[in-house]
């Protein structure tokens, strides 16, 4: 037996289940639980992740699947009693991609696969069923003939488009204005006007465009239209825009979609027909309830599309009190047997419910809290799952600004607050220039009608998403919920006239380059710029929201969660502050200490004119009375951040960059010198500061005098900060506090730097503290990648290690920290060299392996040596859950990230302890 007899490509619904994702997507496999289930899910089956990835790699179908296909359609035409486009009684299949991550709208479906000149006529006749007699061919009454000869040449004329656009790659447009034409010689704007006769000369129209843009007649043959549709799919998965989304959701480049070959039920064949989308929770909010959208006589893209308005899903009680409470019941059921939300695709064909979807649904990052929370309360997970299934990007999501409405400023318009978040920006109607402006930085509202999966690049570039069509689950809904971006959705009071670049409403008419907010919650619109407020979870973090006496779900969930991440993690999280105001913020948002003062922003400000003067000392009494009157302001700084934490670890690094810095920029200061001269003035000490800056002067400045480096050539500098840091703690412990310091000496590459500077530090500290009892720490940064590599011996001169990742990352890539990700790293992007820039996320693989040689060295050398993060990875979701693996005991990051990193490191712990500590 040859290896690929032995590959299985192709399953039923019933050989599947929930748990086989990576081979059968998504979609395939929640079909396959649905069906498991003994819920009512139209037969079909999947086409494999594996078949794709063979397609992609080799560019033809792997051998054997083309008889796997054969074997499995047949067992369906047997269990449906039908052939495939048979002319007389067809079955007719949808091929839909569904990978294993949901991608809405970014790959291929292709719907009414079977039809063809002759079948078209068999499924009028077919879809008559008891309602009439045969389709007569050619009513103008589409009531008359029972609506079906109409229903089935919409339904060939769908199949064309879809067909030609996504197989064939005729565009799109084309095919829209012969619609809009025969519309127009119908004198409606509605294509429910239409009758058989306008949709018979519809698909002739077709055709034609067809064989214009392929050079071939529209193929007739089923099975070969089933052939080219599996292949589309596949090929999809390599679309940019697939590309693009995938990038933007992280998602690995290598999965492959599966294909899912399903019998077609109709939801357009009258008005007992229908289809539509819901939810078991609110995905806004998390409320409970039945959230959802139902389109009368429509088929599926119909309502994602937000070609028409949807009614919510309550009013189908009204229509169907049958299929409606069927389709509740299914639902307490998926959420039972999911333990989740989950979101649902379905149809109704004549009164009969189908299931054509179901998995975990997406939601909101406040209802990811408010429903974890809701699980718990209803015992269906416990505390452990709960913070599993929420994230630091989430919670970020939520320390977002609101707007500040303290008086009720009117909106002009109101649609569905379809993804949470404030947003005010300037108004653009295209995703090219929405690109445009925000490369200038600018913040831009993208405003259409509806956007479509090629708008993609606008909505990424863009603050917030506004249309005037469409419901919580139309595309522009959806992908900016993914995205974490601001969008209101179904405007429909606002006239968009892209062409125009403006939109009306109310009377006001608001054109592109104007501004305008949005407001992502409410669902509200706002003419001009409305100013922002903290976030509830930001005011709970700052403790002035008590959650034990709230009636507010989130922040009572955010609460719960947070507290058991708390318990739970074994990381310290600290922050990287330089001011007792920063320090104490980070403290009330749980910060456990400072792993990061930089000292180089004390020196800035009116404390320039004393650094100059250090810097322009002729000799070494003019330096030493610039560092004496350096100390007592140094000394003060301290004292109030010692206060702050009050014996919580406070890390202070001695002074960092390259003195010129410091100083103005040499074109400037050339330029001022050479007019100051011209005018006759004294420029004694311009001229003199001219000097230094060019004697300064560096071809590579970060590479060049700065960190340990300055300390070893200028004689006093390290010896000042030392001494004002022991001062500030001996002074603050005087006073009945409490003061921790550690000294951090920067940019070590050899242990002898650290050597020199610490012997000199330790006389000082020793001299200051006395019998004070304070007990100061020294450590080093590993930010240069020798020091990683040589820990083993930097740890026998260091108290403790902290990965300065900014550097690490600049100097183990050799990129230029402050350059690259604007000039080319979109290109390193779209070849995949990363999937994000390592600035923003740990390189596990390079800069990572120099994390862990130097952990495991350091610490070998210098058992229970103390290790932290400070680079800015230390409060980057992932990259926390790197460190919590190499066993750092904390990472440091900015305030405001200070919570994500406590929830992250809690999310750490529980994913490495697994499930059995549940
Ligand atoms: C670092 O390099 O990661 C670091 C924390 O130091 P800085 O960003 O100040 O260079
Ligand atoms: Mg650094």
């Amino acid at each position: 037996m040859t290896a690929h007899e032995t590959d299985k490509y192709v399953y039923d619904f019933a050989e599947g289940n929930r748990d086989l994702k990576d081979l059968l997507g998504g979609k395939g496999a929640n079909l396959a639980e649905m069906t498991n289930l003994g819920l009512p899910v139209p037969p079909g089956f999947t086409i494999t992740t594996e078949a794709c990835k063979a397609y992609l790699a080799t560019g033809r179908e792997p051998d054997g699947l083309a008889g796997q296909i054969e074997a499995h359609l047949e067992a369906l035409e047997r269990e449906m009693g039908r052939r495939l486009g048979d002319p007389d009684d067809p079955l007719l299949v949808s091929v839909r991609s569904g990978a294993r991550f949901s991608m809405p709208g970014m790959m291929e479906t292709v719907l009414n696969v079977g039809l063809n000149d002759h079948s078209v006529v068999g499924l009028a006749r077919q879809a008559s069923g008891s309602a009439g007699p045969a389709a007569s061919g050619g009513s103008a009454d589409p009531a008359a003939s029972g609506g079906n000869d109409r229903f089935a040449w919409d339904s060939y004329r769908r199949l064309i488009q879809m067909f030609g656009k996504t197989v064939c790659e005729v565009p799109g447009e084309e095919f829209e204005h012969a619609l809009d034409e025969a519309k127009r010689a119908k004198g409606s704007t509605d294509d429910l006007d239409l009758d058989a006769d306008d949709l018979r000369g519809l698909v002739e129209a077709y055709k034609k465009i067809f064989a214009e843009h392929t050079g071939r007649e529209f193929p007739q043959e089923p099975r070969e239209q089933l052939d080219l549709a599996i292949r589309a799919v596949f090929e999809s998965w390599n679309a940019e825009r697939a590309i693009l989304y995938r990038r933007q959701e992280r998602i690995p480049a290598d999965l492959g979609t599966a294909v899912n070959v399903v019998t077609m039920v109709f939801g357009n064949l009258g008005p007992d027909s229908g289809t539509g989308v819901a939810f078991t929770r609110d995905p806004g909010s998390g409320a409970q309830g039945i959230y959802g959208d139902y389109l009368a006589n429509a088929q599926g893209e119909d309502v994602v599309a937000g070609i028409r308005n949807t009614v919510p899903l309550q009013e189908l009680e009204q229509l169907d009190p049958k299929s409606y409470h069927q389709l509740l019941d299914i639902m307490a059921r998926l959420e039972g047997h999911y333990q989740d939300l989950c979101d649902i695709e379905f149809t109704i064909e004549r009164g009969k419910l189908w299931m054509l979807q179901t998995r975990v649904g997406k939601r909101t990052a406040a209802a990811a809290f408010v429903i974890a929370g809701q699980l718990v309360d209803e015992g269906l997970i416990d505390l452990d799952e709960a913070l599993h299934r929420v994230n630091g990007a989430q919670l970020a999501q939520l320390m977002f600004p609101r707007f500040q409405l303290d008086h009720e400023i009117p909106p002009v318009a109101r649609g569905i607050g379809a993804s949470p978040g404030a947003a005010s920006g300037t108004v653009v109607f295209t995703s090219a220039r929405a690109v445009e402006l925000a490369a200038e930085g600018r913040s831009v509202i993208l405003v259409r009608r509806e956007t479509n999966p090629d708008d993609l690049n606008g909505m990424i570039a863009a603050q917030g998403i506004l249309t005037s069509r469409g419901g919580k689950t139309s595309h522009a809904a959806v992908v900016a919920r993914g995205m974490g971006k601001t969008c209101v959705s179904g405007a429909d009071e606002i006239e968009v006239n892209v062409p125009a670049k403006r939109f009306t409403v109310g009377g006001h008419t608001v054109g592109e380059g104007d501004v305008i907010s949005i407001d992502g919650t409410t669902g509200k619109v706002y003419l001009g710029e409305v100013p922002v407020m903290p976030s509830e979870v930001v005011q709970y973090f700052e403790g002035s929201l008590d959650p034990a006496h709230i009636d507010n779900a989130l922040v009572r969930a955010v609460h719960r969660i947070m507290t058991h991440a708390d318990d739970r993690r074994r990381l310290a999280v600290r922050t990287n502050a330089d001011t007792g105001a920063d320090a104490a913020r980070a403290r009330r948002f749980g910060a456990e200490g400072i792993g990061l003062c930089r000292t180089e922003h004390m020196f800035l400000g009116d404390r320039r004119e004393l650094v100059e003067r250090l810097i322009l000392a002729a000799t070494d009494a003019d330096r030493t009375d610039a560092l004496a009157a350096l100390l007592p302001l140094q000394r003060q700084d301290f004292v109030e951040i010692f206060r702050e934490m009050d014996g919580l670890p406070v890390t202070v690094r001695l002074i960092d960059p390259p003195l010129h810095e410091f100083l103005p920029p040499l074109e400037q200061l050339a330029v001022n010198v050479a007019v100051a001269q011209e005018r006759g003035e004294d420029v004694a000490k311009e001229e003199a500061l001219l000097a230094a800056v060019r004697r300064m002067h560096e071809e590579n400045p970060m590479l060049g005098l700065r960190g340990v480096r300055l300390g070893l050539v200028i004689p006093g500098l390290f010896a000042m900060q030392v001494r004002a840091i022991t001062e500030a703690a001996v002074a603050v412990t005087r006073d009945g506090g409490a003061a921790r310091p550690e000294i951090m000496v920067p940019l070590v590459g050899a242990v002898q730097e650290l050597e020199t500077v610490r012997t000199e530090a330790e006389k000082i500290i020793a001299e200051v503290v006395g019998d004070s009892g304070v007990e100061v720490l020294i450590g080093t940064m590993i930010e240069v990648p020798r020091a990683a590599l040589t820990a083993g011996q930097i740890a026998e001169a260091a108290q403790f290690f902290s990965f300065g990742t900014n550097d690490l990352t600049q100097m183990g890539w050799g990129f230029s920290r402050d350059d690259v990700e604007g000039a080319f790293f979109w290109r390193y992007l779209e070849l995949g060299i990363f999937g994000i820039s390592p600035f923003e996320s740990i390189d596990r693989d390079g800069v990572g392996r120099l994390i862990r040689i130097a952990a495991e060295e350091g610490r070998a050398a210098r058992p229970g040596l103390k290790l932290g993060v400070c680079g800015e990875h230390g409060g980057d979701p992932d990259s926390v859950h790197f460190f919590h693996e190499v066993g750092l005991d904390y990472v440091s990051c900015s305030p405001f990230r200070v919570p994500v990193a406590r929830l992250e490191a809690g999310r750490a712990a529980i994913e490495t302890t697994g499930s059995d500590s549940r």
